[in-house]
């Protein structure tokens, strides 16, 4: 089945989808995105996604589209079409393609902004072998930009902590600044101790994790506690458990960093419960 996109108001085949070579997201990576996924046909938590869209577009002085309230219909016409029963769907949303390559951003009122939306079609999305295995972890310093908290397409240097994880013959990496862990290279970080979870507070080092907000809310509704703040990785290789969030991996444990087994070297209880919880909870509230 050939997939259909969403492109600047049409809904076509992918082979029939275009973007102008002089859109700004191509040339400067003037461009925002969101990843929602779906379970059981439905959209997790769109509302947050939504929020941090409008956010990281203000930030940016990027225009609304003209579409930004048809989001949530768009998002459900492709699932629909694409028969996405698990899965997710990803909102890029750039500032357009002025006919040109200029540093200065374009006039607002004449460059639209460039709107795509695509879906992934991954059946069991919430059954992930990795989360009964748990995910090896490497640490590299953190070397993006200083507004971490807007939802950038540059994805570059996550990309290449992906790879460098690889060939470490890791899963995943932690970035490292100032001695402190940030965030994953897509994905928040989080460690437990005793029956306290540990994760760095929100500020513009970090993406607002909306998997994150929902995570922590859930846990003090458990009565976990919960401390936001700086954490090292000598304190997470001592940590009992560690576990990373996002819209994709949901809750998934952590059971190596730089080499170093957490606790018995397999997934810890308490993450399994978080995720448990996640699940259920956010399936609940799906759209
Ligand atoms: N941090 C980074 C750097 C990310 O790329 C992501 C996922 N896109 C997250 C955190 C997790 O955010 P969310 O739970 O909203 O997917």
């Amino acid at each position: 089945m050939t997939r259909t996109v969403f492109v600047n108001g049409e809904y076509l085949p992918e082979n029939e989808a275009k973007v102008s070579i002089f859109d700004r997201a191509f040339l400067m990576a003037d461009g925002v995105y969101e990843v929602t996924s779906v379970l059981g046909g439905k959209l997790i938590d769109f509302a947050g996604h939504a929020k941090r869209l409008e956010r990281s577009l203000n930030e940016l002085e990027i225009k609304k589209p003209a579409v930004f309230d048809d989001l949530l219909e768009i998002h459900r016409e492709l699932v629909r079409v694409n028969e996405i029963e698990d899965g997710l769907v990803y909102l890029q949303i750039t500032r357009g393609a002025p006919g040109d390559r200029d540093f200065v951003f374009p006039d607002p009122e004449t460059t639209e902004p460039t709107v795509v939306l695509f879906t992934q079609n991954k059946p069991g999305l919430a059954d992930s072998p990795a989360a009964k295995v748990g995910m090896k972890i490497v640490s590299i310093e953190d070397v993006r930009w200083g507004r971490r908290d807007i939802k950038t397409v540059q994805l570059l240097y996550p990309s290449m902590g992906k790879m460098m994880a690889k060939k470490a013959g890791a899963d995943d990496a932690w970035m490292v600044q100032d001695g402190h862990v940030t965030e994953g290279t897509s994905n928040n970080a989080y460690i437990i101790k005793g029956n306290t979870i540990i994760t760095r507070a929100l500020s513009n080092d970090i993406l607002h994790g909306i998997t994150r907000a929902a995570v922590l809310r859930f846990a003090k509704e458990a009565q976990i506690q919960v401390e936001e703040r700086n954490f090292t990785i000598d304190e997470a290789k001592d940590a009992d458990e560690a576990f990373i969030t996002s819209a994709s991996a949901f809750v998934m444990p952590v059971i190596e960093i730089d080499g170093v087994s957490l606790g018995d070297g397999t997934p810890g209880a308490r993450t399994a419960r978080l995720r448990e919880i996640y699940l259920d909870e956010s399936r609940k509230a799906a759209i």
